[in-house]
């Protein structure tokens, strides 16, 4: 039983679809202004070990997320750079999806922009007017009248009366009914400005306005999760919360909302100003990917996550670990005698289903990614005592490798491609006379050979089973 902690029920709560075994999830996706940081990693990360963690226990997930094409910052930054707001969009999102790539997010199943929903955006405007949720602003805009919907403010814990600071630019202006009120709709102010045809005169989307456009056309009235940042609470999601719920007169418009932890960088939230931003591009120039996954998964989902540098060192060793752990179960080649096999087996039999068991149980228990990691490395701690001892057969090698495998295609913390590169027969050979000059006592030899071995990009590690190489 999957339990995840629900923002809208501040409490644990226990993970039910509408239908069955299938999951509708909807994550807010990135405005794409700029080159995506840290923050945007550690976010997206979240929501793909999750989705992926979803689908291995039998879920049938479509995962949906927005890609705000269309705002006041994109507007901005196309006119500093002298190009359109649409080539701008277009440009810095190719280069999200791109770096998303590297960083191993292939969980989503569509990606849905805002300036291709306009004619369903403008539906869900003409809906809200004629329910007498908006109201026009003449020369301004539709704005929706948050003192109308009698639930607003249950996801952030607020009220109508103190949702003043939910003014963003395009949300502006001095004739709103409710210092909270949003826009729906911006009239044109600017020639320069991208616009759109509808009833009330050309314009532009308000931002919230566009969530509930795309969960709707996809998903429908309801569905299971909304997840996002955890600024993204309020205004945005009490927003999409106030414009579906009036539209349908269904509630809740989702059951389970999912806010993710913020990141900061040496203590301080990443911004501008502090010159502390760190790119996911730059971050990569340092370390391989699962380096900053293994990051991630390390810490909880909803949990703030303060990232320094040093602790990529931690990482590197905790990564290297479980890779030298693989590595050694897939050298483990001796079988055991027929005694030992049984005496062990039953043993260790247990031992990895105890693993398996615990393991899963932290994941359904609120996602809890750092006690299930906990929990395997305890495990690699059992089971590298027995393989010192040469108490695991192959065949229960071969069967953690199996595990670890499935494990990794949610969490993507092992570099796979790295532990079964082959290792060229001259480094074996290297490593293979320098094992004769060990063996002889010779050790300013074999550390005159390890040195060699070295110099070529590979580490020779000595274990009571014989040595072990691996790349550096
Ligand atoms: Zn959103």
């Amino acid at each position: 039983m999957l339990k995840i902690f629900n923002t809208l029920t501040n409490k644990k709560d226990r993970f039910k679809p509408l239908k069955d075994k299938k999951v509708q999830i909807f994550v807010c996706g990135p405005t794409v202004y700029d080159y995506s940081h840290l923050g945007h990693a550690k976010n997206y990360i979240v929501f793909d070990c999750f989705v992926k963690y979803l689908r291995q226990i039998g879920y049938k997930v479509f995962y949906l997320q927005n890609i705000t094409d269309l705002d006041d910052k994109i507007i901005a930054r196309a006119k500093e750079n002298g190009v359109s707001p649409k080539a701008l969009a277009l440009a810095f999102e190719k280069e999200h999806l791109k770096v998303m790539k590297i960083l191993g997010i292939d969980s989503v199943s569509k990606y849905a922009r805002a300036t291709s929903h306009i004619k369903e955006i403008i539906s869900q405007i003409k809906r809200l007017e004629k329910k007498g949720f908006a109201y026009k602003i003449n020369g301004d805009g539709i704005y929706y009248d948050i003192s109308k919907f009698k639930n607003y403010g249950k996801l952030a814990g607020r009220t109508a009366l103190d949702a003043e600071d939910s003014v963003s630019r395009v949300d502006y202006s001095k004739d709103k009914r409710n210092r909270g009120d949003f826009c729906l709709w911006k009239l044109k102010q600017h020639e320069l400005e991208p616009s759109w045809k509808s009833p009330w005169g050309q314009g532009r989307p308000g931002w919230h306005i566009e969530d509930t456009a795309i969960t709707e056309k996809f998903f429908g009235a309801q569905y299971d999760i909304h997840g996002g940042a955890r600024d993204l609470i309020f205004p945005h999601h009490e927003a999409e919360i106030a414009q579906m719920e009036s539209i349908s007169g269904k509630s809740p418009l989702v059951r389970y909302w999912m806010h993710v932890g913020f990141l900061t960088v040496s203590g301080q939230k990443m911004s501008k100003s502090l010159g502390n931003f760190i790119l996911i591009n730059d971050f990569l120039k340092r370390h391989p990917t699962n380096y900053l996954r293994f990051f991630i998964a390390k810490n909880l989902w909803r949990s703030p996550v303060d990232y320094i540098e040093s602790a990529m060192i931690e990482v590197k060793s905790a990564v290297e670990k479980i890779e030298e752990f693989i590595r050694r179960l897939k050298n483990q080649k001796v079988p055991l005698s027929r005694t030992a096999k049984i005496k062990n087996t039953n043993q260790n039999l247990k031992l990895i289903k105890k693993f398996q068991s615990d393991f899963w149980a932290k994941l359904a228990d609120d996602f809890n990614t750092p006690k299930a990691l906990a929990i395997m490395f305890d495990f690699i701690k059992k089971e590298n005592k027995l393989l010192d001892k040469n108490r695991l057969s192959k065949k229960e090698a071969n069967k953690i490798c199996f595990i670890f495998e499935n494990i990794n295609k949610i969490f993507g913390i092992i570099d796979f491609k790295k532990i079964n590169a082959a290792i060229p027969p001259k480094i074996k050979n290297l490593a293979n006379s320098r094992e004769k000059f060990r063996k002889k006592g010779d050790w300013l030899k074999a550390d005159e050979i390890r040195g060699q071995i070295e110099k070529m990009g590979y580490t020779v590690e000595d274990t009571p089973t014989g040595p072990s190489i691996r790349p550096i």
